[in-house]
């Protein structure tokens, strides 16, 4: 059976492998990685095409002041880890020969990761595998240019024709210029070219934001060498005038997909204008149990008392560390609940403080207990004035709130397996999908979120978390969600914590219960494979 399965190279420009491979930023990265590890624990034939980052994303700490500040360690470590498959390529960046060095991972029981590195000796160009999401347009069309048209040369070299080329997200999309260019170089017109690339071709986006999503002059990227022997009429046909990254993965893809069934919705009205797009199918995401779920919730996931004796092993394991690193104690028999979430407005990080008086008894009791974290991006002031702002009541309420540093995956681990309860409270319709909330969903962590994302598609309310506001989204939302978080939080989850614990034990096992096969990793490629790469 399996050896009829269709060979796929998944391309991305980030993947969460593992804390210490810092080549990935957040959710998009993280999705990448469990899905190569998914593949590889079912034995699928899938390659994985990156970028083997000198630095990866900002490493955010906070200042004296409350202030993120950004750092980037280098990433030399990272090579002790990688393989040197022998190979390398030639991509052109500004009229300039870049050669990329090709290293294969697979130490994280993961598909094999080819990654692209052009920190090459004797390269002039070494700067751009430099720094994941760095600097500016110019140094991001070439990034692009390394992994799409980079990674099929890289592809050819290693002796891979895979019969599929998933795109996650547009990053890659410039790998059709090359796609194109060898059917051309073997006889074909353009358009018969494009035609039979298409069908190789699967995309999926992730952005609900227009503005979130990329946008390139024509003359930059010709300027750069994104055209790689296309005209600009060709160019124009694929990603139109100025280039969408998102338009063209639509247009060049023979199906594409939505990272839940809601935002699959979204996306198809967002880009209804792009003539000549694929079907948006939905496809929510999913999460490699093996890497997010505790090992004892996995095997006593059929027994109360086992899940809530993890629990509380798994929640200690958190307060000792917030204890470690912030010097704050919190009451294991207290009520905690965990909030990580890039700082962005729309996430609405403060929503709990919106009318403080509220909850402001309950902090100062100590009976209700926040950990934030999250990272803004190095040049979103507005986001990093939200975490400041976070840090602020964390010392106006320093034995109840605390702000945890650098989100990565250790501490996005340590908060989804040892809260009692999780927030997530976006103004809908933002949120792709929410894979945070499915960790903490499989772990018996309770879920108290918006009906965003991938929650409607299992919140059984009271049952196994709980919905705040009613999915309305007009005029007014922010209020209408704030009061009915306020009244969820104090009128169900706390007396269902306080009260009866019997209740809130039986929630956590149907939380785990209700979730654990949906929306595994496993579940997630069973779908790709049917609904996207078969034909
Ligand atoms: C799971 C995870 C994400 C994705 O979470 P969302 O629910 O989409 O916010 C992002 N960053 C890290 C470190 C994660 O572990």
């Amino acid at each position: 059976m399996k050896q009829n399965k269709r060979s796929v190279a998944y391309f991305s420009m980030e993947y969460g492998l593992a804390p210490e491979m810092r080549i990935y930023a957040g959710g998009l990265g993280i999705l990448a990685g469990d899905i190569l590890k998914g593949a590889r624990d079912q034995g699928f034939p899938l390659v994985g095409v990156g970028i083997l980052w000198r630095q990866g994303y900002t490493k955010q700490v906070i200042d004296d002041e409350g202030r993120p500040v950004d750092c980037y360690p280098r990433n030399d470590y990272i090579y002790e880890h990688v393989e040197d498959t022998g190979v390398e390529v030639t991509v052109e960046v500004k009229e300039e020969e870049v050669s990329c060095r090709v290293w294969r991972l697979d130490k994280y029981d993961n598909a094999p990761l080819y990654l692209l590195d052009a920190n090459v000796e004797g390269n002039s160009n070494r700067w751009i595998t430099g720094q994941l999401y760095g600097w500016f347009e110019e140094e991001r069309v070439a990034q692009e240019i390394v992994l799409g048209i980079g990674g099929v040369k890289a592809l050819r070299e290693l002796g891979l024709e895979p019969d599929i080329y998933h795109f996650n997200e547009g990053h890659a999309v410039l790998a059709v210029t090359e796609m194109i260019k060898e059917k051309v170089d073997r006889g074909k017109s353009f358009n018969e070219a494009l035609k039979s690339t298409r069908d190789e071709i699967v995309f999926t986006t992730h952005t609900p934001v227009k503005q979130g999503n990329e946008v390139h002059a024509h003359k930059l990227l010709r300027y750069i060498g994104a055209y790689n022997h296309l005209t600009r009429e060709q160019m124009k046909t694929i990603g139109g005038d100025p280039f969408n990254m998102t338009a063209a993965g639509l247009r060049v893809s023979r199906v594409s997909n939505g990272v839940s069934r809601l935002h699959a919705k979204t996306a198809r009205r967002m880009w209804e204008d792009v003539d000549q797009r694929s079907e948006i199918k939905a496809i929510t995401n999913g999460i490699h149990r093996k890497t997010w779920v505790d090992k004892d919730v996995r095997q006593g996931r059929d027994d109360v008392e086992e899940i809530w004796r993890t629990h509380r092993r798994l929640k200690k394991r958190l307060i000792d560390y917030v204890a470690r690193e912030k010097g704050v104690e919190f009451d294991e028999e207290k009520l905690l609940i965990g909030f990580a979430r890039r700082a962005v407005p729309y996430k609405r990080a403060g929503l709990i403080f919106s009318q403080e008086e509220r909850i402001r008894p309950y902090l100062e009791e100590g009976r209700l207990q926040i950990v934030f974290s999250g990272k803004a991006h190095p040049l979103d002031d507005v986001g990093k004035g939200i975490i400041t702002k976070l840090v602020r009541k964390s010392e106006e309420y320093p034995d109840a709130v605390t702000f945890l540093e650098d989100y990565g995956m250790e501490t996005g681990k340590l908060l989804t397996q040892g809260s009692d309860v999780w927030l997530n409270n976006p103004r809908k319709p933002m949120e792709a999908s929410g894979t945070s909330g499915m960790k903490a969903a499989m772990n018996g962590v309770l879920n108290l979120s918006v009906l965003d994302g991938w929650w409607p598609e299992a919140c059984q309310h009271g049952e196994n978390g709980w919905a705040i506001g009613s999915g309305y989204t007009g005029e007014g939302q922010d209020e209408h969600d704030a009061n009915s978080l306020y009244d969820v939080l104090l009128n169900q989850v706390m007396p269902t914590y306080y009260e009866d614990k019997g209740k809130w034990k039986e929630m956590m096992a149907e939380s785990v219960k209700s979730t654990y096969d949906q929306f595994s990793v496993k579940s997630l490629l069973k779908e790709y494979y049917r609904e996207l790469y078969a034909y």
